[in-house]
């Protein structure tokens, strides 16, 4: 298994000084940190060469929140792997609830997308989540094994080495309210068998990341939960004196 991943998603807060700011401010606060820990920010897109800048000489990694699946062409306000690659990324989020529910990204459409980032020699931040209505009805084994399974539809096995899942429940991303650890093992537990099948032994080294509320006051009991191995971190990384605590916490495990 790779280093625990602890991913943050800045989404659209922050212009490049705030960013690059807030990048130093986490570069400089895990600096003594010396447990194997993987640290990714994702800024938004016009922030990527400032952060870049800012992390230069420091262990953590850049992010983009999305791109499109074609590397160059007529659609207007898209940005696409190759663009990103080019600022500095490592890892595109693909599939974030807020690609699919605000802007009707499809899993067709966000499947086009794995293949390119590989391309670009990035790796893939996928996904999958339920929304309060499909938990309550029975639908989150379903809804997230459709997500994987349209998602990873053309990978070839060995290109799972470069795809990361995160689990993140509609009802749990930017509301307060974070998924229990027993909600949480529940399903990463059926993600990783669902991995094992479709790839074979390889899943078992895919890192499945928690995300939904996760904050400096849960962090401990989502740390204990032997099947998350990393988070996707949203309000709690726009702040350092937030973000810090729970990587660190995270560095215990
Ligand atoms: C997210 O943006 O992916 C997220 C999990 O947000 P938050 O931590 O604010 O719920």
């Amino acid at each position: 298994m790779k280093p625990p991943l602890i991913v943050a998603n800045w989404k659209m807060h922050g212009g490049q000084a705030d960013c690059a700011r807030l990048a130093r401010q986490i570069a400089r606060g895990l600096r003594q940190n010396s447990a194997e820990i993987e640290v990714v920010l994702a800024p938004p897109f016009t922030a990527l060469n400032a952060v870049h800048r800012a992390l230069r000489g420091s262990a953590l990694k850049l992010a983009a929140q999305n791109c499109h699946w074609e590397s160059q062409g007529a659609y207007t306000g898209e940005v696409s792997s190759m663009m990103v690659r080019e600022q500095g990324c490592r890892y595109v989020i693909v599939g974030h609830s807020e690609r699919r529910h605000v802007f009707f990204e499809t899993d067709a459409m966000i499947g086009r997308k794995l293949a390119p980032i590989m391309a670009q020699g990035m790796g893939v931040i996928l996904c999958v989540g339920e929304t309060l209505d499909q938990r309550q009805s029975n639908q989150t084994a379903s809804v997230v094994r459709r997500q994987l399974q349209l998602a990873l539809k053309g990978l070839a096995k060995a290109d799972i080495a470069n795809v990361e899942i995160a689990y993140e429940p509609v009802w749990a991303i930017g509301t307060g309210q974070n998924a229990t650890p027993k909600q949480v093992s529940q399903v990463h537990g059926k993600i990783r068998s669902w991995l094992v099948q479709r790839v074979g032994a390889a899943g078992k080294g895919t890192r499945i990341l928690y995300g939904g509320s996760v904050k400096p006051e849960n962090v401990a009991s989502l740390v204990a939960v032997d099947e998350i191995n990393g988070l996707l971190v949203g309000g709690a990384s726009l702040k350092s004196e937030s973000f810090l605590p729970i990587v660190r916490a995270f560095s215990q495990k």
